[in-house]
């Protein structure tokens, strides 16, 4: 019996069939402590967006680590690295002139969203838009905030009440947001939590004109939009470093994570609209908020070298064009019997629906021993989700294994 506790596991089951040990990445594919290769197609939990065995990740850490690992970003402390990566990250910001507050993770990004766009509420003198707003099937990280305002019912069993003053709308109706307005009156609500693919809930894309509608929905109504884009920043929609940036969101809030190093240590970041830090930084004002690993410099010397792999390599176009490969090469597999669905179309991701939603652990099984490390999310959802660097012949490659698994 081992010590660890896996995220999101049945142990019972862990401790009878032993773990999948991973124990090296290179490119697209990883290789099991046996030394057998598999396909990587999820890059670990979506975010390898540059490949595995990046040495020019790992040389940046080094040097950073070896000069200073990591101080404080608490008051006026900074290290120059974090300093730098923020001004490049609101060069990058769909929102001009944003201000960047960085996290460890996606779940500290969630939380730290909605503790802010209730404290700029107050600060504006309107205490009662207190109302966080998710959408079904949305997932937000496993803190309490993103655990209570996320759409995945499994998720909050056995806790109890996490937070009050959360409620979820439907994931594809615009018009579900607008009765929840007129019901509870847009003077309640602080903040709509949109993720523009809904990933781990099962990667549904949002139907035409969905996203545009939300958004105006939201600042018709005095309603700040949050883009949870800790799946789809930095280059995983497909040509462009934010899905926000594609279909013209302005957030006012960006919540990020997992890409900005491609998860080569970690690190997330909330991306604040002037509008929202305005209150902030007119002097005399705390957000009394922060993590000790907020802005860590070894972590942000691995995003500067992430960010300069991208540029220099064009990988916003490879995601863009490994968009096209996934929508090809899986469309077939749609007539396969034991599949209900094929999404995607939109950005490097895609999923295969099961028929059968309980058959998602066997085929992850399945996958496996075609050569291809997988993952099932949502109800039976194959989650395809592969680096930027995954090549036409990789992509073929993936498409036969999962007809094979298929059966
Ligand atoms: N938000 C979204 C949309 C996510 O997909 C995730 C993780 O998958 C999170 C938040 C939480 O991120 P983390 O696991 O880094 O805390």
């Amino acid at each position: 019996m081992g010590a660890l506790w896996h995220g999101f596991a049945d142990m019972g089951a862990v401790e009878r069939e032993g773990a999948f040990v991973v124990a090296r990445g290179e490119g697209a594919y990883i290789w099991d402590e046996a030394g057998r290769r598999y396909l990587d197609a999820t890059a670990g939990l979506w975010f390898t967006n540059v490949g595995h065995g990046r040495r020019e990740i790992a040389d940046a850490v080094a040097a950073q680590l070896s000069t200073l690992a990591h101080y404080s970003n608490f008051g006026d402390l900074a290290a120059p690295v974090t300093q730098r990566l923020a001004e490049r990250l609101a060069e990058l910001a769909p929102v001009p002139g944003s201000k960047v507050m960085f996290t460890s993770g996606g779940s500290d990004s969630v939380d730290t969203a909605a503790k802010l766009a209730r404290r700029y509420w107050r600060e504006l003198g309107r205490p009662d838009k207190t109302l966080l707003v998710g959408r079904r099937l949305a997932y937000h990280g496993m803190h309490v905030a993103g655990t209570a305002l996320a759409g995945i019912p499994v998720n909050h069993d056995g806790y109890g009440e996490l937070m009050t003053d959360t409620r979820t709308v439907e994931w594809d109706s615009a018009e579900s947001l607008s009765t929840l307005i007129d019901e509870v009156g847009a003077d309640r609500i602080a903040a709509f939590f949109c993720e523009p693919i809904i990933g781990a809930g099962g990667v549904y894309l949002p139907p035409e004109g969905y996203l545009e509608q939300v958004r105006r929905l939201c600042r018709d109504n005095d309603i700040l939009f949050v883009a949870d884009e800790v799946v789809t920043g930095f280059g995983r929609i497909g040509g462009s470093w934010f899905a926000s940036t594609r279909f013209g969101l302005e957030p006012d809030l960006m919540t990020t994570a997992k890409g900005l190093t491609s998860g080569y240590l970690p690190m997330g970041a909330v991306f604040v609209a002037p509008r929202v830090a305005e209150p902030f930084f007119a002097g005399g004002v705390w957000f009394r908020h922060g993590y000790t690993y907020g802005g860590h410099a070894g972590s942000a010397a691995a995003a500067m070298a992430n960010l300069d792999i991208i540029e220099r390599e064009n990988l916003l176009d490879a995601s863009k064009n490994v968009e096209s490969l996934l929508h090809e090469h899986l469309a077939p597999l749609a007539a396969h019997p034991r599949v209900a669905e094929v999404r995607s179309g939109l950005g490097a991701v895609a999923a295969i629906q099961l028929a059968e939603p309980s058959e998602g652990p066997t085929m992850v099984k399945a996958l496996r021993a075609q050569g291809v490390s997988g993952r099932a999310a949502g109800q039976g959802a194959l989650q395809i989700s592969p680096s930027f660097v995954i090549t036409d012949e990789q992509v073929a490659e993936l498409a036969a294994a999962i007809g094979r698994a298929l059966g």
